[in-house]
């Protein structure tokens, strides 16, 4: 039977692991690990299965690639990472294209693709899926997605299910899948009801404050056959605005793959370090006690990371939705990812100025965020010409 996973219990197992020996390389939960296929005490890398789609994935694999440098992509496939993780949207299109340069020389058997886009309407939808396999120069993807869901309706919309599954039919994307980083609950219980969708790419790491809905929901879906890739396991990746606290990203992915319904993730790099440290994981999920401790579990301090609880919602005097802004704030002062920024605040719709003509602030965020100040900073970014902006 299936041990629940929720921070309580994880903290409770892991102060009695540290005592008693648990939080050993083999990871605290790892009894209860079903999923894991091969790993050992050297260096083989572990994987899991994704779900009903039966591919074998290692746990840790590359996400967007922050400075678009195709070295950083050769050397992950070359250390064994299988899946490769873009979007439509990301660096405007620039990123599928350098992901394109890099794959023509590999052999299409030896990878997996994965990318994701928007599009309300099916001509929306076939078009720039169209454009993404032109950039990536592939006759088919493995999994294709919808990008950024934030509900069940927009989940299961016939329109763009019907697109999808044609796409499907056609044998351009070998599966389907969904990306959620807001009410993720609701998104990844959707997907597994969908009967159309094979996975579901969800925000989760450590600082999650619904973390036990969300687990719930994974586990819902796991057992409906639906394989599960983490996002966002890095929350934020620095703790203050200023980067000079970074979190140790490390002990961050490994939080993560306790939980044994967590298939696989999609870390984006920078470095070729911050990619071999990620790849470690691979090899090892036991969280060491010091590891522990820097994840600052017992903590209010959630950095810059946004927790999407919603609480927020409904309390602006504009009605401006203000966690989607606090995630394109963190993609800019955490990650540097500024064109992913912008692109996120672009899709917003905002009028004006936000925040300019009102005072004082009605947002009470159950962080402590002072909403007005960071809108005002991160609102900037909407004036700032593209080609300045990267990642
Ligand atoms: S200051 Fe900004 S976030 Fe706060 S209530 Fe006004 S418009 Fe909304
Ligand atoms: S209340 Fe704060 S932490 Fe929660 S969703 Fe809103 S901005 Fe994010």
């Amino acid at each position: 039977m299936q041990r629940s996973f929720d921070r309580r219990n994880f903290l409770k197992l892991s102060a009695a692991g540290a005592a008693g020996g648990l939080l050993t390389s083999a990871g605290p939960l790892r009894a209860a690990t079903p999923h894991v296929t091969s790993r050992t005490a050297g260096n083989e890398i572990i994987y899991r299965t994704l779900g009903k789609t039966g591919i074998k994935l290692p746990l840790v694999n590359l996400g967007f690639v922050r400075s678009d440098n195709p070295r950083i992509v050769n050397l992950a496939l070359d250390m064994g990472m299988t899946l490769i993780d873009t979007a439509h949207g990301y660096n405007n299109g620039r990123n599928e294209e350098m992901l394109g340069q890099v794959l023509r020389n590999r052999d299409r058997d030896s990878y997996y693709l994965a990318t994701r886009l928007r599009g309300n309407t099916e001509e929306q939808i076939m078009e720039a899926f169209d454009t993404s396999l032109g950039r990536l120069g592939l006759d088919y993807v493995d999994i294709l997605g919808l990008h950024a869901s934030a509900s069940r309706e927009h989940t299961l919309d016939e329109t763009r299910l019907k697109a999808f599954s044609k796409i499907k039919e056609q044998g351009k994307a070998r599966f389907l899948s969904v990306s959620t980083h807001s009410n993720e609950p609701e998104v990844i219980r959707a997907v597994a009801d969908s009967g159309v969708y094979d996975v579901v790419f969800t925000a989760y790491n450590f600082r999650m404050e619904h973390f036990n809905e969300i687990n719930e929901a994974i586990d819902y879906a796991a057992a409906a056959g639906t394989g599960i890739i983490a996002m966002k396991t890095m929350a934020g990746a620095y703790w203050d605005r200023e980067r000079k606290d970074p979190i140790n990203v490390k002990a961050a992915l490994k939080y993560v793959f306790q939980n044994p319904n967590i298939h696989s993730s999609i870390p984006g790099v920078e470095t070729f370090r911050e990619l071999e440290e990620n790849f470690e994981v691979n090899h090892n999920i036991g969280l060491t006690p010091d590891e522990l401790r820097d994840l600052r579990l017992d903590q209010a301090d959630t950095g810059m990371f946004c927790l999407g609880c919603e609480k927020c919602a409904g309390q602006c005097n504009s009605d401006l939705p203000v966690n989607d802004i606090m995630r394109s704030y963190m993609y800019a002062y955490g990650y540097r990812r500024t064109a992913l920024a912008r692109e996120t605040m672009d899709t917003l719709e905002i009028d004006g100025d936000a925040c300019a003509k009102c005072h004082p602030c009605n947002v009470t965020c159950s962080q402590g965020f002072n909403i007005a100040e960071k809108i005002r900073d991160i609102d900037r970014i909407r004036m700032v010409p593209r080609e300045f902006l990267t990642g």
